[in-house]
């Protein structure tokens, strides 16, 4: 579909973010595809030209860039630079915003996201979100916030739920904590556990790739630690995009750092080539602290 009637696309009315998340499943496939086994390095979502407008303020200005698959990429940049708008618009979520549009093209794995044919439930299942704000479904127990995503996908089969869900909470190194209680409330949790469900709750339905926004900035520094730790992990199967605003955080964990600045790009390389020796004078000061 041509950018200009990308642009016209009517604006959905808006959901709160974890309900976006229910839907998600309820109109897709009764199965769950298995994770595309893609090469480390070849582009899982390619982005041209995206260009993102709330009413007639534009966030976003042409924004264009490969996100390797396999691998981790973090986008960094003042507040109000993008960063979650950027996030948004590579899983649809921006259409959840009235006044929300966009132009330019987004594909995942060479399919236009944006085609005219393609579901936003798909593309949102296929590319997972977490959230800053620790999100369980408040009324569910550990168990049920992980299989929820799998029931709604029609996987009834007792064994295959609970084979599911230990291996999403060993991904997310929670199983031994949780084990022994996995009918308790999922509310039960600390603030870190509560996100490594989330975590567990986004990857158990096998997206392609998994969007961070800020995950851990409402964490103390050991539960911090271990969502890194398994970031770390998961990027051997997923493709993971994460905004952070903690520098270190980006350095350590990320392979690749796009820099945003008033919803430009300015400057998307190798992580250690934009803490080291970035190409563009603005991201040295952001990088080296001078401004943000
Ligand atoms: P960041 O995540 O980098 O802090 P955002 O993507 O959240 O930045 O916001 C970028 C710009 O878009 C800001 O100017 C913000 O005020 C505006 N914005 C974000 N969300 C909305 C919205 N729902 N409606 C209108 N403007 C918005
Ligand atoms: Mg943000």
């Amino acid at each position: 579909m041509p950018a200009d009637k990308e642009a016209n696309r009517p604006a959905i009315r808006p959901e709160p973010e974890a309900a976006s998340i229910q839907p998600a499943a309820v109109s897709a496939p009764a199965s769950v595809p298995a994770v595309v086994a893609a090469a480390p390095g070849v582009p899982a979502l390619t982005i041209k030209g995206l260009s993102v407008y709330f009413g007639s303020h534009q966030v976003l200005k042409k924004v264009s860039l490969d996100i390797k698959a396999r691998a981790v990429t973090a986008i960094i940049g003042p507040s109000g630079c993008g960063k979650s708008t950027f996030l948004r618009a590579l899983n649809r979520m921006h259409e959840l915003i009235p006044e929300a549009r966009m132009e330019g093209d987004i594909h995942l794995f060479g399919q236009n996201i944006y085609g005219r044919d393609v579901e936003p439930v798909i593309v949102r299942r296929r590319v997972g979100m977490v959230f800053q704000k620790s999100n369980p479904f408040p009324t569910m127990s550990i168990a049920e916030n992980v299989t929820v995503g799998l029931r709604l996908n029609g996987v009834r089969a007792r064994s295959v739920l609970a084979e599911r869900t230990e291996s999403a909470l060993r991904m997310v190194a929670l199983w031994d904590e949780v084990k022994d209680r996995l009918n308790a409330p999922a509310v039960s949790l600390s603030g870190g556990q509560q996100q490594r469900l989330c975590i567990a709750r986004a990857i158990v339905v096998q997206p392609e790739v998994i969007l961070m926004d800020e995950p851990a900035s409402a964490l103390d520094p050991l539960a911090t630690s271990k969502i890194e730790e398994l970031i770390a992990n998961l990027k051997n199967e997923f493709t993971i995009v994460i905004v952070t605003h903690n520098m270190q955080q980006a350095a350590r964990i990320s392979d690749y750092t796009a820099f945003f600045y008033l919803g430009e790009l300015v400057e998307f390389d190798r992580t250690v080539k934009i803490f080291t020796s970035p190409s563009q004078k603005q991201t040295e000061d952001y990088v080296t602290g001078r401004f943000g």
